[in-house]
């Protein structure tokens, strides 16, 4: 008999239910230390423009192609939000007092990562330079990684038939070259600045210190959720929630994904039936991919 993808995705489900039925976890976590050999960015809304270079730099650099977007009865490249196609977006946020700023979005390369603790198979891990990418070969297409991603940042290509996490990886292919990630490269302001993450935080602190009126007097990432290897300086006036990010406090995230591992082996699901359901789901998937097939749920 086989295993399709929605019988596995059921049996997550179901663990997902487990998991809001067990509650919090019982110990705080510690927040992780920035690994030696971290890079980061750092964005300063002070800076930014708006122009949107960077979001056409970032589909140049991971070869994505425009999306097509419908407005006032003409085709742009203009997406919303974050989606399969778009791996950065600006948008403009207005805050209490009516000023309005630039805020730049895309993964916030977190030092304890909600998603690499949600993926049970390791399809998304933290490695060289702290950087979180996402294997293809391994993803089973459950999406616990959007679940458990505080900032909503990893997408599915929904289109596709096989289907793709999709979120920025700091490019680390450029990295891997050499180059600087393409958004930080082609910023006319240097709004988004590439670095060791050691050097972009106590930049940001300087920036803070000498210019203490023009800043919002905080930098978003130093601690929040544990820590982030994107740091954010806003304007004077306009708070981190103003420019729609969370409020999460100091303490790591990932207990939500602790929790969903451990819900799917409290007994719940048999780790090794999990593995077979995910396994062969995983099979059946190249296998339509080799054909060119879609697998029908
Ligand atoms: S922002 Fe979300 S997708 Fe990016 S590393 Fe953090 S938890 Fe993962
Ligand atoms: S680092 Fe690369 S993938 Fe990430 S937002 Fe910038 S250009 Fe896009
Ligand atoms: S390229 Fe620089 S100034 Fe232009 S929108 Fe992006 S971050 Fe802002």
């Amino acid at each position: 008999m086989g295993v399709d993808r929605r019988t596995a995705l059921k049996g997550m489900a179901v663990a997902g239910a487990a998991l809001l039925a067990s509650g919090p976890g019982d110990q705080a976590r510690e927040p992780h230390p920035a690994p030696s050999d971290a890079v980061g960015m750092l964005y300063d809304a002070t800076l930014c423009i708006g122009c949107k270079t960077c979001v056409v730099a970032c589909r140049e650099a991971n070869h994505m192609p425009p999306e097509r977007t419908a407005l006032g009865g003409g085709i742009y490249d203009s997406p919303i939000s974050l989606d399969g196609q778009t791996r950065n977006i600006i948008k403009a946020y207005e805050g209490a007092d009516g000023k309005s700023s630039y805020m730049k979005s895309q993964c916030m390369h977190c030092l304890d990562p909600a998603c690499v603790g949600a993926c049970m198979i390791g399809a998304l891990q933290k490695r060289e330079h702290g950087i979180v990418t996402w294997d293809g070969s391994r993803c089973i297409g459950c999406r616990y990684c959007q679940v458990a991603c505080p900032y909503l940042i990893p997408k599915f290509t929904w289109d596709k038939a096989i289907p793709k996490i999709v979120k920025c990886e700091m490019c680390s292919q450029r990295i891997a070259e050499g180059k600087i990630p393409g958004c930080c490269e082609v910023c006319p302001r240097s709004a988004v600045i590439f670095g060791k993450y050691d050097d972009l935080l106590a930049e940001a602190k300087n920036r803070l210190k000498k210019n203490p009126d023009r800043y919002y007097p905080k930098i978003f990432g130093e601690k929040d959720g544990g820590g982030t290897q994107v740091l954010y300086l806003s304007k004077a006036g306009i708070s981190f929630t103003d420019l729609g990010l969370p409020a999460l406090g100091d303490t790591p995230v990932p207990e939500l994904s602790q929790e969903i591992q451990h819900a799917a082996y409290k007994g719940f699901i048999a780790p090794a039936v999990l593995y077979v359901a995910l396994g062969t789901v995983i099979w059946r998937n190249k296998r339509a991919e080799a054909q060119g097939k879609e697998e029908k749920p």
